[in-house]
């Protein structure tokens, strides 16, 4: 059998390496007679898998123990609400920059429990790139600043960390996170959905500063789960969390560090997304429309020359078992995400067909 080119923007691809070691240790794992699905979230062995997850997570991306690590469910989604719901400093107002279609839904969702000022967005440049640092208003105090680092359907990531004078960042980094170094001292919240470089659905990572959480109140309708406070002193463990989900992200992170760690996966990144652009730009075929400096590394949107090709593209990539190139209904033509399980072949395979498609179509 052989596995495809998988360029889904999530769920996405997972490393070979770790489906096989998932599937030798599915019907009897840990010499248990049982699989890790099949026992209590209570249990020593399962505790002990819990805590390696966190562990090589905390090793990855070099987080002190001035952060919590919380593994929570709802997906990045419930986040938009925990946030705004969690951070409550006393301003009643909270900061959102807008770059495309997800902060957009994070600005909407938040509505409903804050007010919230956009304090800049690009909405009027198509979302052909990020705001600036300069273009950022922060002349008002707010409970935090939210930004979304790499915007999945637009294909549109920040090349700089914003400057929020002193006020807690706040940042999505659902598409992006462990794909390139990241100094997570200049966060005060990270949240990301697993589904792309960390594991299977059913979990959202959140990695937050213990201070900015003694500094909130957080609202007396908040139920437990989702109360950032408790679901850290309960060590994610108020109730049954995905356990499969959790144990198969452990595999991820085990394997990125015998990959080398995110700066060694930055490297391969670079070089994956470099390799698709630099095809893209001198095709005079294919276009993507992202201004340069903040074309995103991990979702690269392009389009043909005409919509009437889409069909036919897709259809031929299939044939070549290059999967799930169809890009976003809210932007149409195609998309390659390239995360940390899509090998370099992978973008090899593809140019390698959008140049035969080209000859054919021109
Ligand atoms: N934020 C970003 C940047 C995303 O890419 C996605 C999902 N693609 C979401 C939020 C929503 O994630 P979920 O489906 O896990 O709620």
């Amino acid at each position: 059998m052989s596995r495809a080119f998988n360029f889904c923007a999530g769920p996405a691809s997972l490393p070979t390496a770790v489906l096989e070691r998932a599937q030798q240790e599915l019907l009897d794992w840990n010499a248990l007679g049982v699989s890790v699905m099949e026992i209590s979230h209570r249990s020593a062995p399962f505790i002990e898998v819990a805590e390696a997850a966190e562990h090589n997570l905390r090793r990855l991306l070099n987080i002190s123990q001035d952060y919590a690590v919380l593994f929570m469910q709802g997906g990045a989604t419930a986040q938009f609400s925990f946030i705004p719901l969690n951070l409550q400093r006393g301003f009643g107002r909270a900061a959102y920059i807008d770059s495309g279609h997800w902060s957009s839904q994070a600005i909407e969702v938040a509505r409903k429990f804050t007010d919230v000022e956009v304090i800049a967005s690009t909405q009027g440049q198509g979302y052909s790139r990020a705001p600036y640092q300069e273009e950022l208003d922060l002349s008002s105090k707010f409970d935090y600043v939210h930004y979304t680092p790499n915007e999945t359907i637009g294909g549109v990531e920040f090349d700089y960390i914003p400057d929020t004078q002193g006020m807690p960042l706040v940042a999505d980094f659902s598409s992006s996170i462990l794909s390139s170094a990241l100094d997570v001292s200049k966060f005060d919240l990270i949240y990301a959905g697993a589904q792309k470089n960390i594991g299977p659905s059913g979990l959202c990572l959140v990695i937050v500063k213990r201070a900015l959480l003694e500094s909130t109140t957080a609202s007396g309708y908040l139920p437990e789960v989702f109360n950032y406070r408790a679901v850290d002193q309960a060590s994610s463990m108020l109730n049954t969390p995905p356990t499969f989900a959790w144990y198969l992200s452990g595999l991820v992170f085990e394997w990125l560090l015998a990959q080398g760690g995110v700066t060694a996966m930055e490297a391969i990144n670079a070089a994956k997304a470099k390799k698709l652009y630099s095809y893209i730009d001198q095709s005079e075929f294919y276009r993507n429309p992202i201004e340069v400096h903040h074309r995103s590394k991990m979702n690269i949107p392009f389009t043909l020359p005409d919509k009437a090709l889409e069909t036919a593209f897709l259809d031929g990539a299939n044939k070549r078992n290059l999967l799930n190139l169809k890009g976003h209904r809210s932007v149409g033509g195609m998309r390659a995400s390239l995360y940390n399980a899509v090998p370099e072949e992978a973008v090899d395979a593809l140019v390698e067909y959008m140049q035969q498609f080209k000859q054919q179509h021109i």
